[in-house]
């Protein structure tokens, strides 16, 4: 029976050092974490004997949780027929494994005024046992291994022993709590009570609470002596007694008297009627929101809610939630995903069934009770179900009404699209059926709404009738695209422009393609804008006039631009970079730069070519016009241009020494400073760059 040590990885250590000490008050949250974790254990065993009866077979039927309170030891015990920990189990889930939600609950603490009834949310609940017990004990028992008890008092290290300590626990895990002095309400019966019922009420396993109870009982009189012990209380018991006799029960078959005993009492302290299979008139807003929580460890009310049931060829019940805020690791896509609990026929099958909803919804909570389903399906079979399908189809559908009925109040539509934009917008770009739905929830700043966000609908109210596209631009921030230069001509023709800034936007946007029959327009692409008929004619005699400077230019730039042409879109800056239209925009080639597992051949295959926009209006390329194109200077310019809108529309340098080198250059030229024949030249570093050697200052001005 050698007991063996383990260190506590890092900061689970930490988080249990901060939970032991904190003055938190709202404690009773512990007994909340530790009957969901009894729960979750006993679906486990459950879903396991629907295919393999046989795993039953030593802990038995009987699927419960039981609640022990022992007020002269100071112990808490709960206890349930779950699936148990082996030896390993206890070592890895309970202490020496990194979860990524310690550190995130450490912080969300930290943020938060410390509320730590959030601690389910971040997969560490176990360790809320620690709010009020000095010293835990888990004893458990899985059918793969010998019963084990594990045991710490916190201080960084945990013990692991091969022990029978209780016999009769054939399977599952019984935790015991070492209650601190200044916690004993937990083991006073009315305290457990009202938090069993407060926070898992909607448990649906039975949760049984043993007590020792003085009954009053029923003997006849001369079993009296035997039965009570102390003479004391046989006096209190014939006071009893004589008050008995006045009742009715004196005539009746000779002498019998009232005695109190001390018992065992065994109480189930939860409805286990589920919640949805009741009428929803008859369901209150504070029993959802109760049933909410203990489904979804969260610690707020639901934002909404859907209670309905799909009848006809197929028949199933489904509750449906939408949090107020998304989970810390919403999009870690290593994460099991276990929204969706479903049963069938109110017995629980599984809560993480991938197929059940699609993952731009995994946000949303609920269950889903099927009349039709096998009991014994295995996950296989239950992946490739029609009926399945047929239950994804609805709850998308059911889930989309929820979003309608969110969006009708502002307030809380503002909330929800702050925390599952990202969803939505993941939506619009894999649910080709409900992309149109899904559009009305889009909202974005632009530049006639700078600080409400709008709709796309709205959008199109404020068009002006010659208007036909809808346009957008792509960047990193409002701030980097609020000034772009490409917006300069759009702002002067009325025509609004949508800011879309966020990453997933650029995918959104490519699969939307259209709202309300209008295109999306990006006007950083060729060819997307259209024209500005009452400037046509002006339009295409400054084209004539700069299309040789146009070609030097492109001479100049070789490959780095794929044509240079006069610009109909800026009207302030000299030039701009466009992307081709189905290449990616400046904003697309950031992302996929920072996205270090890119497909490097699809890289250059997406790469747009750039064409080189210039503003005919603008002073710096009249100036240019009038520069000889086999001058130095001429070179040197058109590279400074080039690096220049790469910055401003949106690009990054590809080569910030050149540019840096290019921009020294023009301040000597401004300075008129006398080239000193370094080996350091910038300006021929420049040259050397542009394949013109001999770069000559002294021929500047
Ligand atoms: P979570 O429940 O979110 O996984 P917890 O900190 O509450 O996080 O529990 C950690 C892990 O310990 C659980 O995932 C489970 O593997 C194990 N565990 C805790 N309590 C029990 C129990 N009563 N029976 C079986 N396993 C348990
Ligand atoms: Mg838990």
């Amino acid at each position: 029976m050698s007991s063996e040590t383990f260190e506590f990885q890092a900061e689970i250590s930490q988080l249990m050092s901060l939970i032991i000490n904190t003055i938190y008050s709202n404690k009773e949250i512990f007994l909340r974490e530790l009957i969901s974790n009894a729960s979750d254990a006993l679906d486990k065993i459950r879903y396991q004997s629907l295919t393999d009866k046989s795993v039953l077979e030593e802990g038995g039927e009987e699927f419960k949780i039981d609640i022990i309170p022992n007020a002269e030891e100071k112990t808490l015990r709960i206890r349930d027929t779950g699936i148990g920990m082996t030896k390993s189990d206890l070592i890895n889930n309970l202490g020496t494994i990194a979860k990524s939600g310690t550190k995130a609950f450490m912080e969300a603490l930290s943020q938060n005024a410390g509320d730590i009834s959030m601690i389910g949310q971040f997969g560490v609940g176990f360790y809320s046992a620690y709010l009020v017990a000095h010293k835990v004990e888990v004893v458990s028992k899985n059918n793969d291994d010998e019963q084990y008890i594990w045991e710490s008092s916190a201080g960084g290290s945990f013990n692991v022993t091969r022990k029978e300590v209780f016999p009769d626990l054939k399977r599952g895990t019984e935790i015991i709590l070492h209650i601190k002095d200044d916690q004993l309400e937990y083991l006073e019966e009315r305290r457990i009570k009202e938090v069993v019922k407060k926070h898992s009420e909607f448990i649906s396993y039975p949760i049984h609470l043993h007590t020792i109870a003085e009954v009053e009982k029923e003997v006849p009189a001369d079993e009296e002596e035997s039965k009570v012990e102390e003479s004391e209380e046989k006096k209190e018991d014939e006071a009893k007694i004589e008050d008995a006799s006045d009742s009715e029960d004196e005539e009746k078959k000779g002498k019998t008297k009232k005695i109190k005993e001390l018992e065992p009492k065994d109480e189930v302290l939860n409805s286990n009627k589920p919640i949805w299979a009741r009428k929803p008139s008859d369901v209150t807003q504070e029993e959802y929101g109760n049933f909410y929580k203990a489904l979804s460890n969260d610690w707020e009310d639901p934002l909404a809610i859907k209670h309905f049931s799909v009848e006809g060829q197929l028949e199933f019940r489904s509750l449906l939630f939408t949090p107020r805020r998304a989970p810390f690791d919403l999009f870690e896509s290593r994460k099991k995903r276990n929204n969706i609990k479903l049963y069938v026929r109110r017995v629980f099958i599984m809560d993480d069934c991938e197929d059940i909803i699609p993952e731009w919804l995994s946000f949303v909570k609920g269950v889903v009770d099927s009349e039709d389903l096998p009991l014994n399906i295995s996950r296989e079979i239950l992946q490739q179900n029609k009926i399945l399908k047929v239950i994804r189809k609805n709850l998308v559908k059911k889930a989309i009404e929820m979003f309608t009925e969110i969006a009708e109040d502002k307030e809380n539509f503002t909330k929800f699209y702050e925390a599952f934009s990202k969803n939505l917008k993941l939506g619009v770009h894999e649910d080709s059926q409900n992309r149109t739905k899904l559009a009305e929830f889009l909202r974005y700043n632009s530049t006639k709404s700078t600080e409400e966000l709008t709709s796309l609908k709205d959008y199109v109210t404020r068009m002006p009738e010659n208007q036909k596209n809808i346009y957008y631009i792509t960047g990193e921030s409002k701030q980097a695209v609020e000034n772009s230069p490409f917006l300069e001509k759009l702002k002067k023709r009325g025509f609004e422009v949508l800011y879309m800034i966020d990453p997933i936007d650029e995918y959104c946007v490519q699969q939307l393609r259209e709202y309300e029959g209008k295109k999306l327009a990006s006007v950083t692409k060729e060819g997307e804008i259209e024209e500005d008929e009452s400037e046509k004619e002006a339009f295409e005699a400054k084209k004539k006039e700069f299309e040789s400077l146009c070609s030097s230019i492109k001479e100049k730039l070789g490959d780095k631009v794929e044509k240079v042409v006069v610009s109909d879109r800026i009207t302030d800056s000299p030039c701009v970079l466009v992307t081709g239209q189905f290449g990616w925009s400046a904003n697309m080639e950031r992302i996929m730069k920072a996205q270090a597992l890119r497909d490097s051949s699809m890289t250059s295959y997406m790469v747009s070519k750039k064409t080189m926009e210039i503003n005919p209006d603008h002073p710096i390329i009249r100036a240019l016009k009038d520069t000889p194109a086999d001058s130095n200077n001429f070179s040197t310019f058109a590279t400074m241009l080039y690096n220049t809108s790469l910055l401003a529309s949106g690009f990054t340098l590809e080569d910030p020494t050149v540019f840096s080198n290019s921009v020294y250059n023009m301040l000597k030229i401004a300075l008129s400073v006398e080239d000193d024949v370094s080996t350091n030249d910038p300006a021929a570093e420049v040259a050397e760059d542009e394949a013109a050697a001999d770069s000559k200052m002294e021929e500047v001005d």
